[in-house]
């Protein structure tokens, strides 16, 4: 399927591009982004073929899925850090997770690597080893949070989107299933927050009327409010794993 995309580590770092050139597959998005066709980008690259744009384009979807396709690798490539599969072999994630100086954790309940930023108040999940490039373990995420319906949630910011002030908040998505103020919130979080946004006045969450997200809806003394969409937990919170104590 993806003949034509290649990750070879002495080219672009091993960053996926066309085979036989040094032509990567993010830089043909970044072209398509500043409104270049595919017929100006054949031109002015004769050694890219419509198929290789095509295969980069559909390359690049698979990886918005998380569902990045096997790719050609060298030799030198696959025997030294990926397995078979494309797992990453390197062990790196592994070691660093065990060092409690090093940012990147291993989450057992999840099943996923985590890198932890301003003292673990923010965590990004590592589908793909840094080190090798291989993919990680698969996420147990699923077991946990639903996957949010992209229909359920355009129907969400639709009725969000008509909310022009704080009164209209209730009248428009109804009682909310949690309230919290900043105020009462403990001092450590409170400065966990205002690290990287202005405080906010209350944050409101609507659960029970949707199936899989919940709306968080922040209000700020200013007067403005914004709306994130979370996917809904399907079990009980995560680390209150013990029941029959
Ligand atoms: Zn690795």
């Amino acid at each position: 399927m993806f003949d034509s995309i290649v990750c070879d580590r002495k080219i672009l770092d091993g960053m996926p591009h066309v085979k036989g050139t040094r032509i990567g597959v993010k830089l043909l998005l970044e072209l398509l982004s500043k409104g270049e066709t595919a017929d100006t980008i054949t031109a002015k690259h004769p050694e890219l073929s419509m198929e290789d744009l095509r295969q980069a384009i559909l390359f690049a979807a698979c990886v918005v899925e998380k569902q990045v396709p096997d790719l050609d690798q060298d030799e030198e490539f696959s025997t030294s850090s990926f397995q078979k599969d494309g797992m990453c072999g390197c062990g790196q994630p592994e070691r660093m997770a065990s060092d409690p100086n090093s940012p990147v954790s291993f989450n057992e309940i999840l099943n996923e690597y985590t890198v932890d930023s301003e003292g673990g108040s923010r965590q990004y999940s590592m589908y793909f080893c840094f080190f090798c490039g291989g993919k990680m373990p698969k996420s147990k995420r699923g077991d946990f949070f639903t996957k949010i319906d992209d229909s359920e949630l355009g129907a969400a910011m639709d009725l969000v989107s008509k909310i022009e002030s704080e009164k209209d908040i209730v009248r428009i998505l109804g009682e909310p299933d949690s309230a919290q103020h900043f105020d009462d919130l403990p001092e450590d979080m409170k400065e966990a927050l205002v690290r990287d946004e202005p405080r906010f006045k209350d944050e409101l969450m609507f659960s029970r009327n949707w199936s899989t997200l919940q709306i968080h809806i922040r209000t700020y003394e200013d007067g403005h409010i914004k709306a994130g969409y979370l996917p809904k937990p399907l079990q009980k919170p995560l680390g209150d794993s013990g029941t029959d104590v």
